[in-house]
């Protein structure tokens, strides 16, 4: 980073200035293709717009300093990104991946690689020496989500990559939940970062995007080459969005997770709530690890209403907390994870994991925290059978 402090790095970061007109923002390059003055001869290097683009490049210089790594990749979604960082391996490869990982992250590898012969399979990385005991010859790397989506499970990133490592695994986070001005999953071992940059990178769920990160030279020139040659780039446009969006992150995130925490505490406390997932609840199965790694519990959480509570009812009582797929967005967002996020993975699989019928997943948005409260507090009551 070019400057001691995050804040001041997301919006001073990457190239944050045209030196062309002096403007203080990147400019839209709305262009295909670069007038080259002789045969090799490229002006700074752009020949075609799904190679480079200059707002593009804003944008992954600004990602990859932000997170501490070599280079940044920016694509059209953060399955794109994923599908990027798969497509590094190999048929006959074996991907483990945390259990509650993203539905579309298992889908992904569960109905598309599979095709080609790469393999995912869950593994409990929540528990460093179980995880060592199921990596096998086949498998190439691990694929964690901390806090993992939708039960908040906590994963020791560090104590993960030193087994992985030791295995010569790559190690891949996807830290859409934190982003980098929580937690920065390159410091604790991560040789590759991955995000949906639609969630709070964006923050304003207006455009959809995804980003990876790369510590090495090997790896940058792997995903550039895979970049173009899969071809699904992030537009010049949502560059600019992404960038507007991302200057703003500290802020938005600090009152997200002042918003969270009263939120948690309050749900604690009710008695139509039998359980909170929020790994800033101190008595939290990962409250300790997730502390040692980020810089606080972040914004999401979920909670399962008592079974005296009609799920349906709930959903269709609220009036300012808006019942979507997404998170990260500066409004609240809600959503029913067995039917709409994790819906894409088995049932059986999805009970054994803890994601019931029962359960709800919250992204506070930057709202009131009271106007919140008070939506949650009458939906729950409007539930009650
Ligand atoms: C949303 C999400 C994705 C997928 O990103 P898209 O931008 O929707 O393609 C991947 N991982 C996590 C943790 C997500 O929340």
């Amino acid at each position: 980073m070019a400057y001691d402090n995050i804040s001041t790095e997301v919006i001073h970061g990457g190239i944050s200035l045209d030196e062309y007109t002096g403007s203080v923002n990147v400019p839209v390059y709305l262009t295909s293709t670069f007038k080259q003055d002789g045969l090799g001869k490229r002006r700074r290097g752009y020949e075609y717009a799904r190679t480079g683009n200059p707002t593009r490049e804003a944008l992954e210089k600004l990602i990859a300093e932000l997170d501490g790594g070599v280079a940044g990749f920016a694509f059209a979604s953060g399955l794109a990104a994923i599908d990027a960082a798969l497509s590094l391996f190999h048929e006959g490869d074996e991907i483990l991946t945390s259990e509650n990982v993203y539905g579309g992250t298992f889908r992904i590898l569960d109905q598309v690689f599979s095709h080609f012969g790469i393999t995912g399979r869950m593994a409990h990385t929540e528990d460093p020496a179980k995880f060592e005991t199921e990596i096998s010859e086949k498998t190439k790397a691990v694929l964690i989500e901390s806090p993992a989506n939708p039960l908040m499970s906590i994963t020791d990133i560090r104590a993960i990559a030193d087994v992985a490592h030791a295995h010569g695994l790559t190690v891949i986070v996807d830290n859409t939940f934190m982003t980098p001005y929580l937690q920065k999953p390159v410091e604790l071992g991560a040789d590759i970062v991955v995000y949906s940059a639609t969630k709070y990178l964006a923050g304003h769920s207006d455009l959809v995007a995804g980003l990876v990160v790369v510590t090495t030279e090997e790896l940058k020139e792997r995903i550039a080459f895979l970049q173009n040659s899969i071809g699904a780039v992030l537009p010049p446009f949502d560059s600019w969005l992404l960038i507007r969006g991302i200057k703003t992150l500290s802020v938005r995130l600090d009152r997200h997770v002042s918003n969270a925490e009263k939120i948690a505490d309050w749900l604690v406390a009710n008695p139509g709530v039998k359980k909170v997932y929020y790994p800033g609840l101190k008595d939290s199965a990962g409250y300790e690890i997730n502390r040692k790694q980020a810089k606080n519990g972040g914004a999401m959480m979920s909670f399962e209403l008592t079974p005296d509570h009609d799920i349906e009812k709930f959903f269709e009582s609220l009036k300012l907390v808006m019942l979507a797929e997404s998170l990260g967005g500066v409004e609240s967002l809600i959503c029913h994870p067995a039917s709409m996020t994790h819906a894409s993975i088995p049932k059986d699989i999805r009970e054994k994991v803890g994601i019931t019928d029962q359960l709800i997943r919250l992204s506070p948005g930057i709202e009131d925290v009271n106007d919140i409260i008070a939506d949650l507090d009458q939906a729950i009551q409007a539930s009650r059978i």
